[in-house]
């Protein structure tokens, strides 16, 4: 049984990941965003999922210092914008995220969308950035079988993380088995499909036999598939509650009927037709 909002699951380059954080993509820089990480940190979250193009990183890294939690407790994660990668200005980019964030270093790097016929060399800027120790781990996102065996090939370092899309109608099951079998660790975005699993019967059903919420029980099954979690709210109580999902187990049978739900349905923009 996966133990606490601490619990991590660890990186094929040893380092500890934890497997439940805030996302806080479409939280605004400010107020907003300060409040939602230190609800999150007060609430034990130890992660936060940020990318330069959220626009918050300043507002990220001013609450992390501000909550008095030492920052090597924290898991920082942020992401290389697409013009970034279009304008070979990634080391660039990185510097700008760290001097935003005031960190000297983050936890987790990610190539936010693989951009056709750049992707591969923003892979090698990253694993310079790994290389300076500026990255614990680093990773990409948005990444589909056909992206990663262009990339692998062409690769010194693994990506120790694939950020995707995932969540119980979305579930990318070779792509999954792929990353597993490689030892790239997957990481759900959209794992509460945007609030939209509070309407899903069989979820909801689920839910009233542990007195639980459909977001609770989805959040559970990934913890327990042991793929890392990081939903978003800019509500305190929604923060709170969505990590209260360390007292209670589903059973195999009801992860493989979650597993079952699966339709293939995205939510967000398709790795294969974005043009931001
Ligand atoms: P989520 O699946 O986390 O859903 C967030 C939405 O659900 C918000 O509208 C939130 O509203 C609502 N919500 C949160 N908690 C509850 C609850 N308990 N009951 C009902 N509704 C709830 O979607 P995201 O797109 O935000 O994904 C999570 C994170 O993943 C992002 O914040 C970001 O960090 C990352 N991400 C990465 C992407 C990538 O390309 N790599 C793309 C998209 C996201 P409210 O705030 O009002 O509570």
């Amino acid at each position: 049984m996966t133990e606490s909002l601490q619990s991590t699951t660890t990186l094929h380059n040893g380092v500890e990941m934890p497997l439940f954080g805030l996302g806080v993509f479409e939280t605004r820089e400010g107020r907003q965003v300060r409040n939602a990480v230190r609800w999150a940190l007060e609430a034990g979250y130890r992660s936060v999922d940020t990318a330069t193009i959220y626009d918050n990183e300043a507002g990220v890294g001013r609450a992390i210092r501000e909550s008095g939690v030492p920052r090597e407790e924290i898991f920082v994660t942020t992401k290389v914008w697409n013009s970034d990668q279009r304008s070979g200005s990634t080391l660039h980019g990185f510097e700008t995220s760290l001097r935003d964030l005031q960190m000297d270093y983050v936890d987790l790097y990610l190539v936010h969308w693989p951009v056709a016929g750049h992707f591969t060399q923003t892979w090698r800027d990253l694993e310079t950035i790994y290389e300076s120790g500026r990255a614990r781990a680093i990773g990409v996102s948005n990444f589909m079988l056909e992206h990663l065996e262009e990339l692998l090939p062409q690769t010194r370092i693994l990506p120790m993380v694939n950020q995707i899309e995932f969540h119980p109608y979305l579930q990318s099951p070779q792509l999954a088995a792929f990353c597993q079998e490689a030892g790239i660790q997957l990481e759900a975005w959209a794992p509460i499909m945007k609030g939209r699993v509070t309407k899903v019967e069989e979820l909801r059903d689920l839910g009233s036999k542990y007195g639980k919420t459909a977001v609770q029980v989805t959040l559970r099954w990934l913890l327990q598939r042991v793929i890392v979690a990081i939903p978003k709210s800019r509500k305190q109580q929604r923060i709170i509650d969505n990590a209260d999902i360390f007292d209670f187990e589903l059973t195999a049978e009801e992860v493989a009927m979650i597993d079952d739900l699966d339709r293939d349905q995205r939510i967000g923009p398709s790795p294969y037709t974005f043009k931001f």
